[in-house]
């Protein structure tokens, strides 16, 4: 039996279906990219930890320090170095960027705002007490949440939790997920094509993005159309990984095994999704793995990857939040639509006088991977929806890691 679901009503089965992984490990800062974190982080420190200068300049104590006053120099205050003599009335120290701000002294100045004359320092600028320091706590406090878990981490983040002096952090189990395709016509890359025959692509994009995401990807290759083979690599797959991916042979009527083989697990569900592309989508598990079946068709195939099973993955990685940027953009190109099928358009934002519209890519076919290439962004047409004319206001969704 094949089931028409809207896009909403196929997340939301799944959403309510899946869980996330339990399990953790404690890496290195250094290999956490991608991972998720399996704990809170909060800082152990203020940070900045002392105040220190923002400027290459002078430090004294502003009191009877104004425009024209000189001022003697008595030490000099380096990052990683503080100095920690006197500072009397009358004096200044050297400073350098970042360097501790002595406790003796209130207020740096600049030395493009100054005059040196051998050891005396003339101020040539109106002062602020307290300028050019950068205080101790004032971008985060000791104890202050920074991170929740379920935390996808980024470049960035590990710069952060560097400089929180986090040297390790737990982090969710990778995602195993097992990879392959299915269709007698499917040939390898670098092999010889004949005729009715093509090469496998979808294999390629899907294992990509699922490195993208962090998962570890078990990929199986390439499964002829064999009754056998294609049982052996559902219970082989299923013994090694959490998850399950394979494109081809989940449409209704198809020629190939897949579907029937499915059938005997007992809880996959054959889908009809309205949307464009896509439509032919599988989901259910095989034994303890979840399945995602994707259409044969490459198009279709990333797009309901991207669109159906990674937020899926994303809930199973540990991601709690998963969500995706919508704009809204005027076309600048015509966008062909027939009512019935949420559409996934692939086009491209691209400026336009000095504001941005979003363009298409040209023929939209499912199996046109060039649509997809040359795109960085979808369109979003809702079901009901028709033609969009040039000028009219879309939703748009622009391709994010790992599509991009
Ligand atoms: P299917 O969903 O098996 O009916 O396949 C639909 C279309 O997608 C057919 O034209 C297949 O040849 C093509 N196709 C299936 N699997 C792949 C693949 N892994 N790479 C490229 N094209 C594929
Ligand atoms: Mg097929």
């Amino acid at each position: 039996m094949t089931t028409m679901k809207s896009v909403a009503e196929a997340l939301e089965h799944m959403h309510s279906a899946v869980g996330s992984l339990t399990g953790g490990e404690t890496i290195a800062i250094e290999d956490s990219l991608d991972r998720v974190l399996a704990e809170p982080v909060s800082s152990t420190m203020d940070v900045p930890a002392y105040d220190n200068s923002a400027m290459d300049g002078y430090a004294f104590k502003a009191e009877d320090v104004s425009s024209g006053t000189s001022l003697k120099l008595v030490g000099t205050a380096l990052a990683g170095h503080p100095y920690t003599g006197d500072c009397p009335p009358g004096c200044c120290i050297r400073i350098m960027t970042g360097a501790q701000v002595p406790a003796v002294t209130d207020t740096v100045i600049a030395q493009e705002d100054t005059e040196a004359n051998g050891d005396m320092i003339t101020i040539h600028a109106e002062l602020k007490v307290g300028s050019n320091i950068r205080r101790q706590g004032e971008e985060i406090r000791q104890g202050e949440a920074i991170y929740t878990a379920g935390h996808c981490i980024t470049p960035v983040d590990i710069g952060l939790l560097a400089s929180l002096g986090r040297a390790d952090i737990n982090v969710r189990q990778r995602l195993r997920v097992a990879l392959f395709s299915t269709g007698d016509e499917l040939v390898q890359p670098g092999q010889t094509l004949s005729t009715g025959q093509l090469y496998d692509s979808n294999r390629y994009v899907l294992k990509a993005m699922l490195q993208r995401l962090g998962c570890e990807v078990i990929d199986l290759g390439l499964i002829a159309d064999d009754k056998d083979a294609i049982r052996e690599a559902f219970e082989s797959s299923s013994q090694q990984a959490d998850a399950i991916i394979c494109s081809g042979g989940v449409s209704v009527g198809d020629a190939d095994y897949t579907k029937q083989i499915l059938d005997s697990y007992g809880s996959v569900g054959f889908w009809k999704v309205a949307m464009k592309p896509g439509k032919p989508f599988a989901f259910g598990k095989v034994n303890d793995a979840w399945f995602f079946g994707l259409p044969g068709n490459p198009v279709s195939a990333v797009v309901t990857f991207d669109q159906l099973a990674l937020p899926i993955i994303q809930k199973m990685r540990g991601i709690q939040d998963y969500d995706r940027i919508a704009l809204r953009l005027q076309a600048g190109t015509a966008f062909k639509k027939r009512p019935g099928r949420a559409d996934f358009q692939r086009a491209l934002i691209q400026p336009y006088g000095d504001q941005s519209r979003v363009f298409s890519t040209g023929p939209q076919g499912s199996a046109m991977l060039t649509s997809l290439a040359e795109g960085n962004c979808y369109v979003q047409l809702d079901a009901e929806q028709g033609s969009v004319q040039e000028g009219e206001w879309v939703t748009v969704i622009p391709f994010t890691s790992p599509l991009r």
